[in-house]
């Protein structure tokens, strides 16, 4: 299925956006909700209603998880070859709709068309990593210190998995767990975001094309996920839950999962420094802040949510900052021009405002933006603030909007202090021509992943993840994203 992008509005019949299905997807069938339930799904930059996706009840979570059930004996059989194969046609039919997945995801997201671009190329790359890495997966083979026999580690695919993901990146949070999760022979349920389902039931029509059986992959949404989960995990066939999203509500489904002990990959908020030291690049500083700050115009979990500068180089940064962030063309995400769309929710507008005015009144001066603009749609203009409290509320909660607080600092040790004084622990950016001093400093950060000189560094090929509050295990790299997904099998062996 090729589809061209059709002009909005959108088609009278709620199941049909852009010609792509959005029932449940379970078991190959295009469902509606057993209970024949709607969620309106909107979009951020006018608030219209713009189609309606099934609420799935008890029932219909209990039907995937059969599906998922009845696919895995096939699916953990299928040569690593032909697995391998699948995926890489996913990644093939990702890059030839491209464009159309990414209207799809600036309508419900709201994010501007070139960071949508940007994500379906990233999300697509993880198809194109474990379409690589499914045939390698291999075990190990010893002899006992002993002498008395051999150890024989066989990796094999953990079970059934139930993935959750957030709104934020509609595409890349669910590719970046369903495609490890298949290559290593796994059969799955997907639960997206409420706000924005339609890029899951989209990339569902795309398994089908590409071949995955039916069963593999499943998705649903609901808007009651606590019990739709409870009773997903209470199955003993469901072996693992992959979350992302916010710290509060992986540390509920923890307590869930440790019920039934089930294996939890888990990733959570962030609060990531930014740390421009004198001897920076002042340049490269710049262009690496707005891509760290602005990605998804703040809505990331590693965007930059405290910057700190040094005095020498604090000036001609935030002036440099303010002007960038203030030529910034704010407007609906699926326009051609758009640099900075719409939060996700009126919700999200009315957090950043509150943590805005809160730095605003314990001192921080305004460079520009900094207070919601009348109008439809939920927007809020790009702010830069600077001399930031590190007491604002802003230096210990994610914004997750186009703020950027800056906070002057005077030595190595100082800037370091600041950096870890939060309970997150994602990613963190340091700009410095001294690498020795880049290395000493990411050294010392307690975060998971660190970009030194360089504003962006999620790559199917790294590690993605976080310590601390930030969450357990890890996404992507060589073989950590497929570990998640695969138990070891020891077999001793006497001959
Ligand atoms: P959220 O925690 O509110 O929701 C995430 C997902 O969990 C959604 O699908 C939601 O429907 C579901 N959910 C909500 N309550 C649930 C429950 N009781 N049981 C089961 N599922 C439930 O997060 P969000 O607002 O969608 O996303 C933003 C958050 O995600 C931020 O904190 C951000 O930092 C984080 N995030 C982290 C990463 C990462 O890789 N570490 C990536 C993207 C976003």
């Amino acid at each position: 299925m090729n589809l061209p992008y059709n002009a909005f509005p959108l088609d009278q019949d709620p199941y049909d956006v852009r010609g792509f299905p959005h029932r449940l997807y379970i078991g190959g069938q295009w469902l509606p909700s057993s209970d024949g339930g709607l969620i309106e799904v909107t979009d951020p930059s006018s608030g219209a209603v713009i189609a309606a996706v099934p609420d799935a009840t008890l029932e219909d979570a209990a039907a995937a998880v059969e599906a998922a059930a009845k696919a895995a004996k096939g699916w953990r059989e299928t040569a690593p070859r032909k697995r391998s194969e699948i995926l890489r046609r996913c990644f093939e039919l990702m890059v030839e709709r491209s464009e159309t997945l990414a209207m799809l995801i600036s309508l419900e997201n709201g994010k501007a068309l070139r960071d949508a671009r940007g994500e379906v190329a990233y999300a697509a790359e993880f198809f194109r990593w474990n379409a690589e890495e499914a045939v390698r997966i291999t075990g190990e083979f010893g002899t006992a210190p002993s002498g008395a026999n051999r150890i024989v580690v066989d990796y094999q695919p953990i079970g059934i998995c139930v993935l959750i993901t957030p709104w934020n990146f509609p595409a890349a949070m669910a590719t970046r767990k369903i495609a490890p999760a298949l290559a290593a022979g796994c059969t799955v349920i997907l639960k997206p975001a409420s706000e924005t389902p339609l890029t899951a039931y989209a990339l569902a029509a795309l398994y089908s094309d590409a071949g995955v059986p039916d069963g593999v992959v499943n998705v649903l949404t609901t808007s009651t996920p606590g019990p739709l989960t409870s009773a997903m995990l209470a199955d003993p066939r469901v072996r693992k839950l992959s979350f992302t999203g916010s710290t509060g509500i992986g540390r509920a489904l923890l307590a869930e999962a440790a019920k039934h002990v089930i294996s939890c990959s888990m990733e959570l908020g962030g609060n990531a420094p930014f740390i421009v030291f004198d001897d920076a690049d002042l340049d490269a500083a710049l262009d690496g802040a707005m891509i760290a700050k602005m990605r998804n115009a703040g809505e990331a979990c590693t965007a930059a949510n405290r910057i700190y500068v040094q005095s020498g180089i604090h000036d001609a940064f935030a002036d440099g900052l303010a002007q960038r962030m203030a030529a910034l063309k704010i407007g609906a995400g699926t326009k051609a021009d758009t640099e900075c769309g719409p939060m996700i929710t009126k919700k999200a507008v009315d957090k950043i405002d509150r943590l805005v005015k809160d730095a605003v009144s314990r001192g921080a001066k305004v460079l520009c933006g900094g207070s919601v603009p009348e109008g439809d749609g939920f927007f809020y203009p790009p702010t830069v603030l600077s001399e930031v409290s590190p007491d604002a509320d802003m230096a210990h909660e994610e914004i997750f909007g186009p703020v950027a607080p800056i906070t002057r600092f005077e030595s190595e040790a100082q800037a370091i202090l600041h950096a870890n004084n939060t309970e997150y622990g994602l990613a963190a950016y340091l700009y410095t021509r001294d690498v020795a001093r880049g290395m000493r400093v990411a050294a010392e950060i307690e975060a998971g992943m660190i970009g030194l000189n360089r504003g962006l560094m999620s790559d199917p090929a790294a590690p993605f993840g976080g310590v601390k509050q930030s969450g357990l295990g890890r996404e992507g790299g060589q073989h950590h994203g497929i570990a998640e997904f695969m138990e070891a099998k020891y077999i001793a062996v006497t001959f």
